[in-house]
Order: structure tokens, then C-alpha cells, then sequence
């Protein structure tokens, strides 16, 4: 593994996150989505720790980040409203995720009015938190781990339909029709130079994405490689996707290396440059109306809206212990809970 930077709890909170981009992504993937169903809190609620008014907060998401797992429940509730948790639960089975099937076995231990034959429709009205935690679990990307997208797959859900599951961003074509714009100025132009501005404009993934491509080599025409569609969906659909965050680039950054003017390209997409995502809002706006603000801050918001899978990805950054050292006069009941389990443990040693 690569070695993170450490940082202190004292640093300041928006200074340091907004110079590290690691970092930062790894908080909004957590936080910037909000959750309709359940109680799964999110970034407006670290803005509500941290005294910001409402009213001021909800500017902050310009982009509307849902959770495209709760999305698929209600496609599911709509197409298929026939289909019941059992079938649900098989997916999941198929797809290696038995921690959900855990979550669903547990409602239907509590409660005696769900079990393998309830439609999942009915779900909406008489436990939505179910779909909320089925949700937080297969939204998370993590290498080796099957999600949302593989359930949707998994339930033969068709794949036209459940790749618009995850943004609105996705149907916003401007990296297609930056490629064609490419094509037509410089017609000479070949994967080489494309994988070289990629390589200036840090986007390795995007390369990763065009190697896959066997049909032709790098001193092809982009217009040869424009014609494996396979290849291309890929690589339009990652310049397109990280639009949420000003900090990584994405195919307006692309179409400016390859000279294109600005005023072409604002018509491709006018509105997305300034596309924030709401976490980052956040943190910017606390760099100026609380500059004082630490990350020991950060870990006391997030700790006290119970992420820790945020709290995970902030603890790569910092030396061992710091969290638990921050967090260690903390009298919410999660940590006395915990303290007492701790004791108890100690004690029977
Ligand atoms: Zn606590």
C-alpha cells in the first residue's frame, strides 16, 4: 500500500482537506448522499454540528446525490411489483452478499410482519428503513465487493435501464459530444495524443479504460477508437461521472488541452462547471466562517452522526490512535457501550 500523508488533529479542517483530493473523495463518496429511507445521516447533517443554518446548507448541494440503490427500489416497486424479498434475498446469494441477506434475516426475526413472502413494494409504506440499510451497504464500492449495480444485474434488471440508477450526470452527454467535436477539428489527431493529455490531466483511469481496448493500438485515429463502443461507453461515462468535484478533471479540462475555446465548450454543458458536491460546499464554507475549525472538529461531527465508515477513511491520514485519543472523554452511549464491553473483556482475562 502507498503511504498517506499523516495529519494531526490540530491541523485545520478545511485547509488540509481541501489540499489533500485523496481524502476529500473519500469523504463525500461517504457522505454527499443522502438517504430517503432510514436514518443513514449524511453531509447536512455535519453542517447541522457544525451551526449552520438550514436555509444556508441547502445551497450547498447543487447536485443532487441520491443513493442509486434506493433508486433501484423503486424501479423495482414500480416494474416489478410482484417481486418478494425471497427473490431479493436470492440475488443477494448470488451476488456474495450475505451481510444484506444478514440485515434482512434480522427484520424478519424482529418483526412478524415481514418474511421471505412480503413484496418488496410494501416495504415503502411499512419499513423503509430496511431499504435504507439494504441501501448504505450496496452503495459502498469497495474492491472485491459486489453492489447495487451487480444486484440490478443479478434481478435481470436490463442494464440500459439501472446504469441511470446512479446520477443524472450520466445522461449528460458532453464527453461524447467533445469527441465528436475532436474528430472534426483535428482528424489526425490518435489515441496516443489522447492517452498523452489524459496523462497531463492526472486521468490514469481513464488510460486504464482506453488499454482495454484490443481493436486498435495508439497510433490509431481517435475516430477508429470512437468506433468501439464498448471502449468508449467506458471512458465517456468516467469524464462524465466525476463532475461532482471541481478537483479532479474531467472532459472539459480534456477538450481545453486539446485547444478547444472555452465558449465551445461551455455549450456543450453549460451549467456543470460549477457543480460543486456538497460535501466539499460544506468544507469550503467552513474554511471561511469557522477558519479555526480542526480535524479534530470533523471527527467529532462525523462521530456524532455514527459514520464511521468516514471516520475510516479520515483514519488512513492520521497516526494510530488519534481518533480513539480525540474521542476519548466522549460520554454518548455508543462509547460508553463500548467502554463497557472493553471492561468486560479486561476483566474476564
Ligand atoms: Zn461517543
Amino acid at each position: 500500500m502507498e503511504k498517506k500523508r499523516k495529519f494531526k488533529p490540530s491541523d485545520p479542517l478545511a485547509k488540509t482537506i481541501l489540499d489533500c483530493l485523496d481524502l476529500l473523495e473519500g469523504l463525500f463518496r461517504c457522505l454527499d448522499k443522502e438517504y430517503k429511507y432510514g436514518s443513514c445521516k449524511c453531509w447536512k447533517h455535519v453542517a447541522e454540528y457544525f451551526e449552520i443554518e438550514e436555509q444556508e446548507y441547502q445551497n450547498f448541494n447543487c447536485s443532487q446525490v441520491h443513493s442509486p440503490t434506493e433508486v433501484m427500489f423503486e424501479y423495482l416497486q414500480t416494474r416489478r411489483p410482484e417481486m418478494i424479498i425471497g427473490g431479493v434475498k436470492g440475488g443477494l446469494h448470488s451476488i456474495s452478499r450475505e451481510d444484506v441477506v444478514c440485515v434482512l434475516v434480522e427484520y424478519e426475526q424482529t418483526y412478524d410482519t415481514v418474511d421471505s413472502d412480503t413484496l418488496v413494494c410494501s416495504l415503502f409504506d411499512s419499513d423503509p428503513d430496511i431499504i435504507g440499510k439494504i441501501a448504505f451497504l450496496l452503495d459502498v464500492q469497495k474492491k472485491g465487493l459486489n453492489t447495487w449495480s451487480d444486484l440490478a444485474a443479478s434481478l435481470e434488471i436490463p442494464r440500459g435501464d439501472f446504469k441511470t440508477f446512479e446520477t443524472c450526470n450520466k445522461d449528460c452527454p458532453a464527453t461524447e459530444r467533445l469527441f465528436e467535436l475532436v474528430k472534426i477539428h483535428y482528424p489526425r489527431t490518435t489515441v496516443r495524443d489522447l492517452i498523452s493529455h489524459l496523462e497531463e490531466i492526472k486521468r490514469q483511469d481513464v488510460i486504464v479504460a482506453i488499454r482495454k481496448c484490443t481493436k486498435v493500438s495508439e497510433d490509431a485515429l481517435l475516430k477508429d477508437l470512437m468506433e468501439d463502443l464498448d471502449v468508449m461507453e467506458n471512458v465517456c461515462e468516467l469524464l462524465n461521472q466525476k463532475q461532482r468535484t471541481k478537483r479532479v478533471k474531467n472532459w472539459s479540462h480534456l477538450g481545453r488541452r486539446y485547444g478547444i475555446k472555452k465558449e465551445y465548450l461551455d455549450d456543450l454543458s453549460p451549467s456543470q462547471e460549477e457543480i460543486v458536491c456538497p460535501t466539499e460546499a460544506l468544507i469550503q464554507s467552513l474554511g471561511g466562517s469557522q477558519p479555526y475549525s480542526t480535524l479534530a472538529d470533523l471527527i467529532w461531527a462525523i462521530h456524532s452522526i455514527d459514520r464511521d465508515d468516514a471516520l475510516e477513511v479520515l483514519k488512513v491520514y492520521l497516526q494510530d490512535g488519534c481518533i480513539a485519543n480525540v474521542l476519548r472523554l466522549c460520554d454518548c452511549e455508543r462509547c460508553e457501550k463500548a467502554r463497557e464491553q472493553e471492561k468486560g473483556h479486561a476483566d474476564g482475562l
